[in-house]
């Protein structure tokens, strides 16, 4: 697998970077937030996602705790009820945030959780147990699900399951085993998902609605837009297979998992009243159905916040990850409006000047090429780039078929 400092970061696909960063960051102070990337074959969604795990710092649970019981708020049915001092008794170990990925053939009791046959077999003192599955196993880290339509299309047990587990913040998993009691446990995981709308069985908003709107922001995955980017590419593509890391890139890839985990400490951000107004005035001026884009949109911005290490949250954090969080949740003509009706305010100088930046927004909705970038502020990491090149992949194209 490649290694997450060797994926070359692109227009196309920095959006999902950041994202990624931006729900594991979230994921470790205890609150999920749920990607969904969509895009063709070959935009490496999903081995971005997937190199993640690299860079997960580790978590605390009580020893052996499949349910990853923190030890300070324990709440699986073996430890719920222990006091701390019994707690210490058992004593505590460190692993790293769980990743666990839920596959297409996978059963309802691999997800949600079966009868323990180790147990249950034991010669010596057989006993009859749950063995927890993927879903309250990933408890404190990330859920991943490949090919996400096509799971919500052929397993609608699965999918409902999933939609517990993220119907609410942190969600709940019903396991249930003939002969067993009912367990009942909350399970604060993010899921990420990948999926290709223009593949069978199509776009999981068209497959599951209720399922693709429990995804907080859908990352529209698009191809590199230089040439140099694509020569970066090709270049990765033939240096980068699988060799060893040397030492300074591992340190590096150090580093990254403790700024993530530094980052995450900061838990005390909040919206300020003026933008929380903006918000309010969004969804009813333009009919948006779901409450959930505006819990979407605020958590996303304070995390936006956080990875860039500011302590105010501005309108730029908002219009980073507008159109993320509306692309699955309003029509393209809609967002195409709000998100010039937000640009227009900006040039105009309507928008409230407490936020103290004084650049001007990137128009996403009317490209032209080759623009100079002067979005600085706002601009993920590395080599990457902002949204605004989003629409030339997704939306406008969308907009135009429609
Ligand atoms: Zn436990």
């Amino acid at each position: 697998m490649k290694n997450y400092l060797q994926l070359t970061r692109h227009t196309g696909n920095a959006t999902l970077f950041l994202a990624a960063e931006m729900s594991l960051i979230s994921t470790l102070q205890g609150l999920p937030f749920h990607i969904h990337a969509e895009g063709l074959r070959g935009t490496g969604k999903t081995t971005i996602m997937r190199s993640v795990k690299q860079i997960l710092p580790n978590i605390t649970r009580i020893k052996g705790c499949l349910y990853n019981c923190d030890p300070n708020n324990p709440h699986c049915p073996q430890h719920a009820k222990l006091t701390p001092e019994e707690i210490a008794e058992i004593g505590t170990e460190e692993i790293p945030t769980p990743f666990l990925e839920i596959s297409h053939s996978a059963k309802i009791g691999t997800v949600a959780g079966t009868i323990d046959l180790n147990k249950l077999t034991n010669p010596t003192q057989p006993e009859a147990a749950l063995l927890p599955g993927i879903i309250p196993q990933a408890h404190r880290g990330i859920i991943f699900v490949d090919e996400i339509n096509r799971l919500a299309d052929t397993s609608p047990e699965i999918t409902d399951v999933l939609l517990d587990a993220m119907g609410t913040k942190p969600g709940r998993i019903q396991i249930e085993e003939t002969g067993l009691p009912l367990v009942d446990v909350s399970v604060s995981a993010s899921v990420w998902a990948a999926s290709n709308p223009d593949e069978e069985p199509g776009p999981l908003a068209e497959i599951r609605r209720q399922l693709s709107d429990r995804f907080d922001l859908v990352i529209p995955m698009g191809r590199p837009s230089t040439p140099e980017e694509v020569v970066d590419i090709l270049k990765m593509d033939e240096s980068s297979d699988d060799r060893e890391l040397s030492a300074q890139e591992q340190s590096h890839l150090e580093q990254l998992k403790t700024n993530i985990e530094n980052i995450a400490q900061q838990r005390d951000l909040e919206m300020p009243d003026y933008l929380t107004n903006f918000l309010a005035n969004l969804y009813i001026n333009y009919n948006i159905e779901s409450l959930r884009a505006l819990e979407a949109i605020r958590q996303a911005a304070i995390l936006h916040t956080c990875l860039r290490k500011r302590n105010q949250v501005i309108i730029s954090d908002i219009i980073t990850v507008l159109p993320l969080a509306l692309y699955h949740r309003v029509s393209p003509a809609t967002l195409t409006e709000i998100m010039n009706t937000v640009n227009s305010n900006r040039m105009m100088g309507n928008d409230n000047k407490k936020n103290g930046s004084g650049f001007s927004l990137p128009r996403f909705f009317q490209q032209k090429q080759a623009e100079p970038q002067q979005f600085a502020e706002s601009a993920p990491p590395e080599k990457a780039r902002s949204l605004r090149d989003l629409p030339e992949n997704g939306l406008i194209k969308k907009e135009k078929e429609s």
